[in-house]
Protein backbone atom coordinates (compact mmCIF):
# COMPACT_ATOMS: atom_id res chain seq x y z
CA UNK A 1 0.00 0.00 0.00
CA UNK A 2 1.37 3.69 -0.77
CA UNK A 3 0.55 6.44 1.29
CA UNK A 4 0.14 9.54 0.19
CA UNK A 5 3.37 11.97 -0.13
CA UNK A 6 1.63 15.06 1.44
CA UNK A 7 -0.52 13.50 4.11
CA UNK A 8 0.41 10.06 4.78
CA UNK A 9 -3.19 8.40 4.46
CA UNK A 10 -3.22 5.22 2.31
CA UNK A 11 -3.90 6.07 -1.38
CA UNK A 12 -5.90 4.26 -3.95
CA UNK A 13 -4.42 2.63 -7.04
CA UNK A 14 -6.51 4.71 -9.67
CA UNK A 15 -3.99 2.83 -12.84
CA UNK A 16 -0.97 0.33 -13.07
CA UNK A 17 1.17 -0.13 -15.67
CA UNK A 18 0.35 3.09 -17.58
CA UNK A 19 2.46 4.17 -20.04
CA UNK A 20 3.40 8.17 -19.71
CA UNK A 21 5.38 10.30 -22.70
CA UNK A 22 8.50 11.42 -21.32
CA UNK A 23 9.85 14.20 -23.73
CA UNK A 24 9.81 13.19 -27.22
CA UNK A 25 10.66 9.44 -27.48
CA UNK A 26 11.01 8.35 -24.31
CA UNK A 27 8.30 6.93 -22.28
CA UNK A 28 8.19 5.27 -18.43
CA UNK A 29 5.47 2.77 -16.98
CA UNK A 30 3.93 4.35 -14.03
CA UNK A 31 0.83 3.60 -11.75
CA UNK A 32 -1.51 6.32 -10.78
CA UNK A 33 -2.18 7.10 -7.25
CA UNK A 34 -5.07 9.36 -5.81
CA UNK A 35 -5.11 10.08 -2.15
CA UNK A 36 -8.71 9.84 -0.94
CA UNK A 37 -8.05 12.41 1.98
CA UNK A 38 -6.75 15.30 0.69
CA UNK A 39 -7.30 14.45 -3.27
CA UNK A 40 -3.76 14.65 -4.20
CA UNK A 41 -3.30 12.28 -7.74
CA UNK A 42 0.70 11.39 -8.26
CA UNK A 43 2.44 8.68 -10.31
CA UNK A 44 4.72 6.30 -8.95
CA UNK A 45 7.41 4.54 -10.79
CA UNK A 46 5.61 0.67 -11.74
CA UNK A 47 7.95 -2.25 -10.05
CA UNK A 48 8.02 -4.86 -12.43
ZN1 LIG B 1 -3.14 12.96 0.99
Amino acid sequence: MSECPRCKSNSIKLGSNIIIQVGKTRSKKVDILECPKCGLVYYESSKE
